[in-house]
């Protein structure tokens, strides 16, 4: 039997090689199923690490784990129009209400807080760009 290509092979790979030695790659490590469809990785800045982690370890908790939700999966997490974005696929009927309300959670959370460096911040708007940041992160460009 040949393996199905995979049509994502050379972005999966250099999001693999980009979060080596990162929280990023420890932190789907840890959830390897639910996070097995991002296909380009946590693409946040350092400022949401907790963010992402505990929007994980929530579900974790509230799921009951990945062995319970077998099919779920994260499919990007990403920052867009400032705030974090996590988009999924897979969830039954069971599953979905709490990951709904485990995102708002963490987009919530994200609203405030520095995606450099986690500071306290708020939602800015430059060059017609918006993002979070803290008034020493302001005119930084950011990118990961
Ligand atoms: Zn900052």
């Amino acid at each position: 039997m040949t393996a199905l290509p995979d049509d994502f092979a050379e972005e999966r790979a250099a999001a693999t090689e980009r979060e080596r030695g990162t929280w990023r790659e420890r932190l789907r490590a840890r959830y390897p199923t639910w996070t097995s469809g991002l296909v380009r990785g946590f693409e946040v800045g350092d400022g949401w690490r907790e963010v992402a982690e505990d929007f994980c370890r929530s579900l974790d908790d509230r799921l009951g784990g990945e062995a319970t939700c077998p099919d779920f999966r994260l499919t990007q997490v990403k920052q867009k129009f400032g705030l974090i974005r996590i988009y999924f696929e897979n969830a039954n009927s069971k599953s979905l209400p709490v990951v709904e309300q485990v995102i708002r959670c963490a987009e919530d959370r994200s609203r405030t807080a520095c995606e450099v460096c986690r500071e306290p911040g708020s939602l800015i708007e430059r060059r017609r760009y918006l993002r979070v940041a803290c008034p020493a992160h302001e005119h930084v460009s950011f990118s990961l």
